[in-house]
C-alpha cells in the first residue's frame, strides 16, 4: 500500500518545478510517518534538477533539509512519539552493518548510502523523493530531534547546511582565537560564520558579493572582504588557520591559497560542477593543506542540533511558498541568497 502524495519537482533537466503527485510507503514497524512543516532549499537541490552531475532521475523532487511533526510510528518504532518536532537530513537508508555505518559515518556507507531524494531504495525498485512535499516515512534511526526552543522554519536548513558546515569546523579543530575564513556567503557559508564564531573564532568573509557586508557583523564575523575587487586578497596574505570555501561555482583556488598562513588548511564543502586546476606549488611552498568535507553522518547530525540547541544557532531565512522555488532558484544561482529559502509545507498541501 502507498499514499498518494503533493509534492513538487522536475520532470525533465532544468524544467521548472512544479506540483505532481508522489506515492509514500505505509509505515514500517521502525518507521516514522511525518508531516512535513518546512523545507530549507540547498544549491545542491539546483544542481540536481539541472543536471549538473549528470546522474539525476527523473522526475526528482527535491529537498534534504526538512523539519516536520510526527503523525504516526510503526510498531517497534519507540524513539519518537506522536507530536515530536523532528528532522530528516540527506540521509535515509544505509546497511547499518559496515564499519562506517557502525561508526555513524552512514555517508560513506560500504553498500551505497540512501539519499532522502535521487537515491534507489535499498530494495532496489523505488527513487527517494524529498521534502518538497506534504510529507515523509522514514526509518526513525535516520530521525533527527529538533531541540525545544529553536523555530522550525529556522533550523530546518541545519539538517544540510548546518551539519555540512559544522562537520569540518570540528573536524579541523576550530577554537577560540583561530583566524577563520569563509569563502562564499550562502546558506552554507552564513551557517559557517555562525558555528565559527560560536567557537570563538575571529571570522573573515570573502565574498563576491559587496551587497552583504552589511550582515556581516549580525552574522558573528569581524571583517568584510569583497574578493572581486582588485587587490582585494592582498591585505589578508598568509592570513588565516582554516579556510571553508563554500562556493557553487567554478573559481581559482590557487588565489585563495595565498591567505592561508604556513601549515593553514583549506577545506572546500562547495561542489561546483566543472573540475578546477591547482598549482601544487601554493600548497609545497608553506606546507599548506587542500582537504574536503561531506555533509556528516547522523550521530554527528545529532550532536550538532543539540549544540544550536544549546547556544541559539539558526539559519536566517527567507521562508516562501512552494509556487516560489523557481525564482528561488534563479536568485541562488545569481548569489542573491539571505541566507537560505525556506519552503512552508503549508503551501506543497495547498
Ligand atoms: P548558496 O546558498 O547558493 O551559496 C553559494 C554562494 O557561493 C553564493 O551565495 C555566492 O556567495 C557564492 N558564489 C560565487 N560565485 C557564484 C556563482 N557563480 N553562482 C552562485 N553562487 C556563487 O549555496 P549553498 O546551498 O550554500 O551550497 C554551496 C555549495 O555547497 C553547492 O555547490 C552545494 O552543492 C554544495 N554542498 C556541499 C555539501 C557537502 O556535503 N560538501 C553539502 C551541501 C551543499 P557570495 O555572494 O558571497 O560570493
Ligand atoms: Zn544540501
Ligand atoms: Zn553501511
Amino acid at each position: 500500500m502507498t499514499k498518494k502524495t503533493p509534492a513538487y519537482g522536475a520532470r525533465a533537466a532544468k524544467a521548472p518545478l512544479a506540483p505532481m503527485t508522489i506515492e509514500r510507503r505505509d509505515p514500517g514497524p521502525k518507521d516514522v510517518a511525518i508531516e512535513i512543516l518546512y523545507c530549507g532549499i540547498c544549491h545542491s537541490d539546483v544542481h540536481k534538477v539541472n543536471d549538473d552531475g549528470g546522474t539525476t532521475h527523473f522526475p526528482v523532487v527535491p529537498g534534504h533539509e526538512i523539519v516536520g511533526r510526527v503523525q504516526s510510528r510503526g510498531a517497534s518504532a519507540s524513539r519518537l512519539r506522536e507530536g515530536d518536532i523532528v528532522g530528516v537530513g540527506c540521509i535515509v537508508d544505509s546497511c547499518r552493518a559496515c564499519p562506517e555505518c557502525r561508526a555513524g559515518r552512514e555517508m560513506f556507507c560500504e553498500e551505497g548510502v540512501t539519499f532522502s531524494f535521487d537515491s534507489l531504495e535499498r530494495e532496489g525498485t523505488n527513487w527517494t523523493y524529498g521534502g518538497y512535499s506534504a510529507n515523509m516515512v522514514v526509518d526513525e534511526r535516520y530521525v533527527l530531534r529538533v531541540p525545544k526552543g529553536l523555530d522550525p522554519a529556522r533550523a530546518a536548513p541545519l539538517m544540510c547546511a548546518g551539519i555540512t558546515t559544522y562537520s569540518p569546523l570540528r573536524q579541523f579543530g576550530c577554537k577560540r582565537g583561530d583566524q577563520v575564513a569563509v569563502v562564499g556567503l550562502g546558506g552554507l557559508g552564513h551557517m559557517v560564520v555562525k558555528f565559527a564564531a560560536s567557537m570563538g573564532a575571529d571570522v573573515t568573509v570573502l565574498s563576491g558579493s559587496r551587497g552583504k557586508e552589511k550582515d556581516t557583523t549580525r552574522l558573528g564575523a569581524k571583517r568584510f572582504v569583497a574578493t572581486k575587487e582588485p587587490g582585494a586578497l592582498e591585505p589578508v596574505e598568509g592570513t588565516f588557520d582554516l579556510i571553508v570555501d563554500t562556493v557553487s561555482a567554478p573559481h581559482d583556488l590557487n588565489i585563495q591559497l595565498t591567505v592561508l598562513r604556513n601549515f593553514g588548511t583549506m577545506v572546500l564543502v562547495g561542489l561546483p560542477p566543472a573540475a578546477t586546476t591547482l598549482d601544487a606549488a601554493v600548497l609545497i611552498h608553506s606546507n599548506k593543506r587542500l582537504a574536503g568535507s561531506n555533509i556528516g553522518g547522523i550521530p554527528e547530525t545529532q550532536e550538532m542540533l543539540d549544540y544550536c540547541g544549546k547556544h541559539g544557532v539558526v539559519a536566517d531565512v527567507e521562508v516562501i511558498n512552494a509556487n516560489q522555488v523557481n525564482d528561488a532558484y534563479a536568485r541562488m544561482e545569481r548569489g542573491d541568497v539571505r541566507y537560505r529559502f525556506v519552503i512552508d509545507s503549508a503551501s506543497v498541501r495547498a
